[in-house]
């Protein structure tokens, strides 16, 4: 079977209509998002699911080839630049997709997305849903309304510990070495965001 998408291969089990669907893991910087989906990745192999996952090829803050937490929990995974490079790579007994940083892809993501699960694909998709302005961080807006699960994870806000659900810009003070996103980046509450570059507060606490 090929259609416009160049999608290639026998229908498998996986594959009966109705039987897929898009869940969406969204928060803020540190708040969990990428040890959730792996938790659910993971979850699905113990239940001898076929399993791919894709990352933006741009974040390759950690490993080229594996989705890795802030704590270091890892899963491999195929970089791509173009969501539409999904069906290429797509073995046709996957039967659950993960996507991780989603708000680096295009827009293509929604339609692809939606593609793979009305095809029978289980498609899990964790991004920010804001950018650093607190503004909706396309496309991981538009996925969250064409999901049928959604969930908001929260990370612990560096000023007054509740939860965090914006991701503060900060500038690195002088001399203060920054390496990946660490010291460019705090979670902080509404009440502490600021839409505009502010002095680091975890660089002066010990945290
Ligand atoms: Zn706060």
């Amino acid at each position: 079977m090929e259609n416009q998408t160049g999608f290639k291969g026998r229908l498998s089990a996986a594959f009966i209509r109705g039987s897929g669907w898009l869940e969406v893991i969204v928060g803020g910087m540190y708040s969990g998002k990428t040890e959730e989906l792996i938790r659910r990745l993971r979850r699905a192999e113990f239940a001898r699911q076929r399993v791919q996952v894709f990352k933006p090829r741009i974040d390759s803050r950690y490993h080229a080839e594996d989705v890795t937490s802030h704590s270091q929990e890892s899963f491999r995974a195929q970089p791509i630049e173009r969501s539409e490079e999904i069906w290429k790579y797509l073995d046709d007994a996957t039967q659950v997709v993960g996507i991780d940083e989603g708000q680096f892809f295009d827009q293509d993501l929604v339609r692809v997305c939606q593609e793979l699960a009305d095809r029978g694909v289980r498609v899990i998709v964790a991004g920010l849903d804001t950018d650093w302005q607190a503004k909706p961080f396309e496309p991981m807006p538009t996925l969250m309304a064409m999901a049928e699960n959604v969930t908001k994870h929260h990370a612990i806000c560096v000023v007054c510990g509740h939860e965090a659900s914006r991701t503060q810009r900060v500038a690195a003070l002088e001399g203060q070495i920054v390496v990946g996103s660490h010291g460019l980046y705090e979670a902080r509450c509404r009440e502490h965001f600021k839409p505009e570059v502010q002095p680091p507060v975890s660089s002066l606490v010990s945290l």
